[in-house]
């Protein structure tokens, strides 16, 4: 789902009143299109002369450039508003998801069956989202004689293609030789180079996957083989 400001105005009001008896400042909420998090609390730090640190200027980010589950949302709401609580009520804590962080996350976590955790990284397929559009690249897809099938990366010239097709006809027993342009994440986890190797799909899951990333591939046709 894609957040909206009152939606998650919403929620912070009803997690507030479950979990932080309401002590929360209600904050300005920006949504965000960000590429590296999925919620963010910022704020400044002000040194006044007769007290230490003075904490202002809350804003709560939620990332809307990756979708999340409503559960995920929630949790990342949450995750942010535990950072608020520490911070605003100026708790002290071990690091920024010290022990004090940390045990207010798992109270809540077993409370309510959440799955907050201490991470702000994305998953595999979130950091796809984010990255958008991948770099294009030079995909040769080979079917062995004894009906295998391999994918090769190579760099995008013409020598390279040329070069890998004669050596692969050379060394191998091949039925066919296809070349595609792809900006498919599936290809990103190939080394790309000249090497004369074949990466064999082995597995139902690969084949599958190759063919779904073959789908949104444009096929190259190599002029003057070698
Ligand atoms: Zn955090």
């Amino acid at each position: 789902m894609t957040p909206t400001v009152p939606y998650i105005q919403d929620a912070f009001r009803r997690f507030n009143q479950r979990y932080f008896d309401n002590s929360l400042p209600e904050i300005p909420i920006r949504l965000s299109n960000a590429k590296g998090f999925l919620g963010k609390l910022t704020y400044s730090r002000k040194r006044s002369f007769w007290r230490t640190e003075q904490y202002s200027d809350f804003v709560l980010r939620i990332n809307t450039r990756i979708s999340l589950s409503e559960a995920e949302l929630e949790d990342t709401i949450i995750h942010e508003m535990i950072h608020l609580y520490i911070a605003y009520h100026r708790l002290h804590d071990t690091s920024s998801h010290g022990v004090r962080f940390r045990t207010m996350m798992t109270a809540i976590n077993r409370r309510d069956g959440r799955h907050i955790s201490v991470t702000h990284r994305l998953s595999e397929a979130q950091r796809r989202e984010a990255a958008g559009r991948e770099r294009g690249r030079m995909v040769a897809v080979v079917v062995f004689e004894d009906g295998r099938t391999g994918v090769k990366v190579v760099p995008h010239r013409v020598s390279a293609m040329q070069g890998f097709e004669a050596a692969c006809r050379r060394h191998f027993r091949i039925a066919s030789l296809n070349w595609y342009y792809s900006r498919d994440y599936f290809f990103a986890q190939f080394p790309c180079s000249e090497a004369v190797r074949v990466y064999l799909m082995n597995s139902d899951e690969s084949r599958t996957a190759l063919q779904t990333a073959l789908s949104a591939s444009r096929e190259i046709i190599l002029g003057g083989k070698a």
